[in-house]
């Protein structure tokens, strides 16, 4: 794969994953906002359907108060007392208790009235619980109602009366006589305690806020209570933006609050018949607490999944990085390797690389595969691939090296092929690491023409050794090596105490043979006597050409009788020979010795010289022997 286009996809590939995680993240995020302001529009739409089914709730409540205490006040011309009040105009202090105890013990009994004044149709007031009589300063609305016969058809009518402190509901209700006649007014302040309690009952929630008050807006009663002077109770005006719905009985926005700056959703109503005004405002603060830990619990998932989307990024982005790394440093090692093989391939050295686990070839250069003869079997592309070749090496010795682990440095060694042919050369063998395995780098460098060269030189050099100690007639030993060979044997006789015999023979009148037949003549002789000794002789025993026709023969760790009875069986097999070339036989006369502790070789020698002339002197063809030896 080219590296440019490698690289290309590494940058598109960390862009592709950029851009995934930056859309992850963003479409959560945008997922997550619908939710909330879903959350949102259905909390602000809870709080409206609750603020609106409270103040519904309360209105009832208010308005059956309020009516509860008109039945009451209405019921008032049943009371003996009372009838008699309004017809006389006046009571006998008696009754006058009974009905002063019966009003209060009904004040007592219940919540609604706080208290019940009784009017005559002139508006008098003729009877009072309580003391107070600036009450009535402002009495001509209700005694306006009482003198509407015929229109009103109502028993009773409700009103306010505005006080220091705030407004105070009134109700009236006609009193009549058995015969339907309106005799007077019973009228009664519906108690500040009972809409304290019902604004009280009225569960708004922590934050929220119920408030009554009259057609003017004047404060009744309020849920929390706040301070008197804590001015204007109720957002009348509110912005059309903020109002969410609005009919005949209900005004339902969303405003903050004069009193405490709270934002709430308020249902305003009115009730029917009655002068009151009601307000239930729910608190946004207590409708979005759910909605705040949303948030809460939305945003800290957000930042965990973006915290592990940046993990995750930055982790495949360090993957691609290295990756890229690894792709660069494979492609250097390729290339170099490449160069390796290059330089390998060129090297005027054999070299192979080895496996140590199955020694099979991993790699072997071109003169290694000419060397090895490898070359019919691959072909240049497969050793270039760095392939294993797949091919067992079969180099003796080389394989036991192998096996043995051995450290081999320019060791010189004749190798033997898998054809079985044998080539000289010289071994290097270095422990390596090849395709993640250990292997063994070998030089083979080729020295069979040295080592050719080195036989040839080594052969002659034995020839002209074996010249310079041969006699060439003859091919025995001449006198130098007889010499040297007398002196090392006679040597070794010293050191181990072992016997040496030897023997100096001349050939008896060869002269004449010479004279008669010819010199080749002679030398044939000198030839068949050589012959003759050989045979006879062993190895060990050293036969030399010493003269002319002059014999020296060594007969090392032999004692002189058995040395003796060698040359003996010599000298006869002679004697009894008919050469074709001469009519007379070959004889010849020796003397015979042993070594003696203090010999040399000259002395030895001597000794058996003159044995020697004995023999020719006692009448020749015989052998003398040293008697002092025998
Ligand atoms: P004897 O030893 O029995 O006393 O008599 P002889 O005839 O052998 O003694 P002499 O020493 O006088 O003769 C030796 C002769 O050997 C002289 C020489 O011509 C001959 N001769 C020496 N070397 C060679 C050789 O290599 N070839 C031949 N054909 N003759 C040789
Ligand atoms: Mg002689
Ligand atoms: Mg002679």
């Amino acid at each position: 794969m080219p590296a440019a286009f490698t690289n290309q996809r590494r940058t598109s590939s960390a862009l592709y994953a950029k851009l995934s995680s930056a859309g992850f993240l963003i479409v959560l995020l945008a997922l997550m906002g619908l939710e909330l302001w879903h959350t949102y529009r259905l909390s602000a739409q809870e709080a409206q359907s609750q603020a609106s089914a409270l103040s519904e709730l309360l209105s009832e409540r208010l308005m059956s108060g309020v009516r509860e205490g008109s039945l009451i006040l209405g019921n008032l011309d049943d009371n003996p007392q009372v009838g008699q009040l309004l017809h006389s105009g006046t009571l006998k202090p008696d009754d006058y208790e009974k009905l002063n105890q019966a009003l209060r013990a009904k004040l007592r009994s219940m919540d609604y009235l706080s208290r019940i004044d009784i009017l005559d149709t002139g508006c008098q007031v003729m009877y009072s619980t309580q003391e107070n009589t600036h009450f009535y300063q402002n009495r001509t609305d209700y005694c306006r109602w009482l003198h509407r016969n015929g229109t009103e058809t109502d028993n009773s009518f409700v009103t306010v009366r505005h006080e220091q402190n705030g407004a105070r509901i009134i109700t009236a209700a006609k009193l009549v006589n058995e015969k339907g006649v309106t005799i007077g007014l019973a009228v009664g302040e519906v108690s500040p305690k009972f809409f304290r309690h019902e604004v009280g009952r009225v569960s708004v929630g922590e934050h929220g806020e119920v408030l009554v008050t009259d057609l003017r807006h004047e404060l009744i009663s309020r849920w929390p209570e706040f301070p008197k002077d804590s001015g204007l109770a109720l957002p009348v005006d509110p912005q059309p933006e903020q109002i969410f719905s609005r009919d005949d009985n209900q005004l339902l926005f969303s405003a903050q609050s004069p009193v405490d700056q709270k934002e709430r959703i308020y249902s305003l109503r009115s009730t029917a018949n009655y002068p009151l005004q009601i307000a239930v405002g729910i608190a946004r603060q207590d409708f979005t607490v759910s909605m705040r830990q949303k948030i809460i619990f939305y945003t800290l998932s957000w930042c965990l999944l973006a915290l592990l989307t940046l993990t995750a990024l930055r982790s495949h982005l360090a993957n691609l990085a290295q990756t890229d790394l690894l792709l660069t440093s494979a492609r250097k090692i390729k290339e170099s390797e490449a160069q390796a093989r290059l330089t390998l391939d060129t090297a005027p050295v054999a070299l192979m690389l080895v496996s140590n686990l199955n020694q099979f070839i991993l790699y072997a250069n071109t003169p290694a595969r000419q060397m090895l003869h490898l070359a019919t079997h691959l072909n240049d592309d497969s050793a270039m691939d760095g392939a294993p070749l797949d091919l067992p090496l079969h180099l003796s010795p080389i394989n036991d090296w192998l096996r043995n682990g051995e450290v081999v440095s320019d060791q010189e060694v004749e190798i033997e092929r898998e054809d079985r042919s044998r080539l000289w050369v010289m071994v290097s063998m270095k422990s390596t690491r090849f395709s993640e395995q250990p292997a063994t780098l070998i030089g083979l460098y080729d020295i069979s023409e040295r080592k050719a060269l080195e036989q040839e030189i080594e052969r002659k050099n034995e020839q002209l050794n074996l010249m310079a100690v041969t006699d060439p007639l003859t091919r025995l030993y001449n006198r130098r090596f007889a010499d040297q060979s007398l002196r090392d044997e006679m040597a070794r006789c010293e050191r181990y105490g072992q016997p040496l015999s030897i023997a100096i023979f001349d050939v008896d009148h060869f002269k004449q043979f010479n004279d008669l037949y010819g010199h080749q003549v002679g030398d044939n002789i000198l030839i068949a006597l050589s012959n003759e000794l050989i045979d006879a002789t062993r190895s060990t025993d050293v036969c030399a050409r010493v003269g002319g026709e002059e014999f020296l023969v060594i007969f090392p760790c032999t004692r002189l009788k058995d040395a003796h009875t060698v040359m003996e069986r010599v000298r006869s097999k002679m004697e009894s020979t008919v050469f074709p070339f001469a009519q007379e036989p070959v004889t010849f006369s020796g003397g015979m010795t042993d070594w003696r502790p203090g010999d040399s070789v000259a002395t030895i020698q001597a000794r058996a010289d003159k044995f020697l002339y004995l023999a020719k002197v006692n009448g020749r063809n015989r052998l003398e022997i040293d008697d002092q030896s025998v």
